[in-house]
């Protein structure tokens, strides 16, 4: 149990979610794909949010997931589980996530709503709206606020750099046909 780290989740790769969307947009959506990806996206929110309480003080234990482990201080030499006897230096831990693409920065409530929203998805329409929400916020954030695009939900999901994450979401926003089956399935809420 000492010195375990946690193996945070990885980001999504572009030709999966370009998969994806190729194949909604041809009508046959790879719901495996689906599955495959949001399941990723939530475990990858999760971990964020893992992290963004950890920088806070609240450390999760990850072999037992004890919530709230030792009391963490910045300056604390050593993290313990005192349900499960996991320890690790504090120094170690937060190495594990450093240059990962964990940090929530200002979207914490983007990725919170993803971990709330996903799970109770239960339309294949309804899960691509989830994850497409998701991805996309980034773009809305940009735009209101254009002084500070240093950081962005993309880059904190999906594989690259922030201009290569950019430059394909911007291509995918082009490719969205969900959005078309949204409209169609609204017009059909407001009908009946
Ligand atoms: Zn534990």
């Amino acid at each position: 149990m000492h010195n375990v780290l946690p193996q945070w989740t990885p980001r999504v790769p572009k030709w999966k979610l370009r998969r994806l969307y190729e194949s909604d947009a041809e009508g046959i959506l790879d719901t495996e794909l689906l599955a495959d990806i949001g399941m990723t996206l939530l475990l990858r929110c999760e971990d964020i949010l893992t992290v963004q309480q950890a920088q806070m003080g609240e450390v999760v234990c990850p072999v037992c997931r004890s919530q709230g482990v030792g009391s963490l201080l910045p300056r604390a030499e050593k993290l313990h589980c005192p349900l499960c006897g996991w320890s690790v230096s504090w120094r170690s831990y937060r190495q594990s996530y450093r240059r990962q693409q964990l940090n929530a920065g200002g979207a914490v409530e983007t990725f919170r709503a993803y971990v709330k929203q996903f799970p109770k998805a239960k339309s294949d329409l309804e899960k691509m709206q989830a994850i497409d929400r998701l991805i996309h916020e980034f773009h809305y954030s940009l735009r209101q606020q254009p002084d500070q695009p240093t950081r962005s939900v993309g880059v904190n999901l999906i594989e690259g750099n922030l201009s290569s994450v950019m430059e394909f979401l911007e291509g995918l926003s082009y490719n969205a046909a969900w959005e078309a089956k949204v409209q169609v399935a609204s017009l059909a809420g407001s009908v009946r």
